[in-house]
């Protein structure tokens, strides 16, 4: 009989911390719980090399994956300088590094039959065809962004219109329309140049194999139903079929290289139960000085302990650190951005941790209680899987929408609302005592704890997420097969 030869996929991951985490994530997952071997490819920029090596260090049980980091490219060339588009910046890299890519998969002796691309890799899917490889794209983001994704080359040019210029609101079918408030820089420059890439790559999924998304069954019910067979998005894929394999999120790791982190998780274990209130803004995040000192003095008026994760403030760049965390300063020009006394007057009470810090570890710990975060799709699956609610408070990308679907349908968040060109000290205070001690009638924590317990539950053994990657499984073992007959073996 036979030998059943292992499936290889390839898995291709585009810059930036909540593209590499999540893919490192699915990588973990293909080869522990379904024997695949898997060869991850991270595209880095010529800014964030240190950062991609950085977190491949802080990740163990990575025995088995082949990790290769691509060689840097520098696109600042291509790009406009009084407006470079993050999502832009991202694709052109991608694109720059295609052909090492090829030439890595054209040399390997066991040749991967699967490829899996992210939102900002797709231009790779001709590629996998040519090399009759299957083809799958992995959204690590939630089932509501995936469908604008997915839904966006079928809308007209005139309900763009109507939304950038109009204000209504976006509409997709099956899922809950998008508010102006909540849009997105692609849905509202139509004719711009990270439009026509959004729908270049909105295109290039149509023809995919599968479509893979961070996200499980019972968080998303309505968007979910609208993208699966028969579902009224599913159904116009004529081959491809959409899977909520989430939640797929960073454990918590092993800390004993790391001294800075052990003093942070030692002060947590010294304080009470979900007492401690955790702030951070992602690996892009970054607000302006005024509203830095605003954000402290709120802290300080709402008395809570706190753990805060400060980066350099960077005048209008809500994403100045994207690809380089390292750019966010260091302990000794902290105390130039708060105000002045800060850091004394809070010292018994709160840490503030320069650049970066451990947070999957911060957020699961029985100490922490809330978390103000900028609403990352990998951060709010963090919070969500540790149980604890928070203050949503968006800054860039798909982050709004993330900050309605937590407030609004999900009911595991309070939103900052804008109340001037700052949001203020006040209201910064008054949403993060509503989250620690008065959270009046809206049972925050409970729901979160709910909601935990129902993603654990998706990607155990016979749970809805594990089963889609063992459809996954199936259909790419049927297709080893076929080729590997094909050829005579
Ligand atoms: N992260 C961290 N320490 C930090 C900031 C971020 O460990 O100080 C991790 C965080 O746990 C998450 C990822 O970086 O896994 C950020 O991804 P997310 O989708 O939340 O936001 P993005 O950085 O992509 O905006």
């Amino acid at each position: 009989s036979m030998v059943t030869p292992k499936i290889h996929a390839a898995i291709l991951a585009s810059p930036g911390m909540g593209h590499i985490i999540p893919t490192m994530e699915l990588a973990k997952r293909l080869t522990t719980h379904h024997g695949f071997d898997v060869t991850v490819f991270f595209v880095t920029t010529d800014s964030d090399t240190t950062t991609t090596s950085k977190i491949l260090e802080l990740t163990s049980n990575l025995n088995g994956i082949n990790v290769i980091i691509t060689p840097p490219v520098d696109v600042s060339d291509k790009l406009d300088p009084n407006n470079p588009s993050l999502g832009l910046t991202i694709v052109l890299t991608m694109i720059e590094s295609l052909p090492f890519i090829q030439s890595q998969l054209l040399s390997m002796k066991f040749p991967p039959s699967v490829l899996i691309v992210d939102l900002f890799s797709t231009m790779a899917l001709p590629m996998a065809r040519d090399l009759h490889m299957s083809s799958y794209v992995f959204l690590a983001t939630n089932a509501w962004f995936s469908a604008v994704s997915i839904y966006l080359p079928f809308l007209t040019k005139e309900a763009f219109s109507r939304h950038a210029n109009n204000h209504e609101p976006l509409l997709i079918p099956g899922c809950e329309p998008i508010r102006f408030e909540d849009t997105l820089e692609p849905f509202v420059s139509p004719w711009g140049p990270s439009h026509e890439s959004f729908l270049e790559a909105g295109k290039e999924i149509l023809s995919v194999d599968g479509i893979l998304m961070n996200t499980w069954q019972d968080l998303e019910p309505v968007s979910i139903k609208a993208l699966t067979k028969n579902g009224i998005i599913g159904r116009l894929f004529s081959k491809g079929t959409v899977y909520p394999i989430g939640p797929l999120v960073r454990p918590v790791e092993p800390a004993e290289k790391r001294e800075g982190e052990k003093v942070i998780l030692r002060w947590l274990d010294q304080q009470p139960d979900e007492s401690v209130i955790y702030l951070s803004f992602g690996s892009g995040g970054t607000m302006s000085k005024g509203q830095m000192r605003e954000l402290a003095y709120g802290l300080e008026l709402s008395q809570q302990r706190f753990i805060w994760v400060v980066r350099q403030p960077i005048e209008d760049d809500a994403f100045a650190t994207f690809f380089d965390t390292a750019k966010g300063g260091n302990a000794s020009t902290l105390v130039d951005y708060l105000p002045e006394g800060f850091v004394n007057r809070t010292k018994e009470v709160g840490i503030c941790v320069p650049m970066w810090a451990p947070q999957a570890e911060i957020l699961k710990h029985p100490a922490t209680g809330g978390f103000v975060t900028h609403c990352g799709w990998n951060s709010v699956l963090e919070s969500i899987l540790s149980g604890v609610p928070m203050v949503a408070w968006p800054l860039y990308a798909e982050q709004k929408m993330n900050a309605t679907l937590l407030s609004e349908e999900l009911g595991v968040a309070v939103r900052v609302k804008a109340d001037g060109e700052i949001i203020s000290r006040e209201q910064i205070a008054k949403l993060i005592r509503r989250v620690m001690v008065d959270e009046g009638d809206i049972g925050m924590r409970v729901k979160v704890k709910e909601y935990k317990l129902s993603g654990e539950k998706a990607i155990s053994v016979f749970g809805s997420s594990h089963e889609s990657l063992c459809q996954i499984t199936k259909d790419c073992e049927i297709l080893l097969h076929q080729s590997f007959e094909g050829k005579g073996c």
